[in-house]
C-alpha cells in the first residue's frame, strides 16, 4: 500500500466506500465525479502505477480487471446497451490518480474518442 494513495486507502478500508464488487485481486467503486450515468472504476488492490512497469507475472491481474469489468457491466445492466473501458496513462491522458484503474462508462451514447 502506498501511503498517500487514495485508491490504496479505499482498498484497505481506511476510507469508507461502497464496493459493487470485490475479490482478492481488485474491487469496483463508483467514480465520485461521474462522466456518464454509469461510471465505475475497476481497481487492483496492489499499488500499481503504470502499465509501463508491468511484468509478465502481472498478465493474470491485468486480464482479471477486464473480466471483472465485463462482470460488473452485466451486474449493472449495461452489458447489452454497451460501455467503454478507459485506462488513462500519464500526463497527456489526464491521469489524476497514479494507481492503475479501468474506467467503465455507460448509460448514454459516448462521444467518439479523441
Ligand atoms: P484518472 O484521471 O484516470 O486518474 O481517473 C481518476 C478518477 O478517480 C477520476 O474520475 C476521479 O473522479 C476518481 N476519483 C478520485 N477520488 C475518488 C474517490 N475517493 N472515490 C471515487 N472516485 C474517485
Ligand atoms: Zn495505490
Amino acid at each position: 500500500m502506498a501511503q498517500d494513495c487514495i485508491f490504496c486507502k479505499i482498498g484497505a478500508g481506511a476510507i469508507p466506500s461502497t464496493m459493487l464488487y470485490k475479490d482478492e485481486t481488485c474491487f469496483v467503486i463508483r467514480d465520485i465525479h461521474p462522466k456518464a450515468p454509469t461510471h465505475l472504476l475497476v481497481i487492483p488492490r496492489r499499488h500499481f502505477t503504470a502499465l509501463t512497469g508491468a511484468q509478465a507475472t502481472d498478465d493474470g491481474m491485468l486480464g482479471h480487471l477486464l473480466a471483472v469489468a465485463s462482470k460488473v457491466a452485466k451486474q449493472e445492466g449495461v452489458a447489452d446497451s454497451g460501455y467503454r473501458l478507459v485506462v488513462n496513462q500519464g500526463e497527456n491522458s489526464g491521469q489524476e490518480v497514479p494507481h492503475l484503474h479501468v474506467h467503465l462508462l455507460a448509460g448514454r451514447k459516448l462521444a467518439v474518442m479523441g
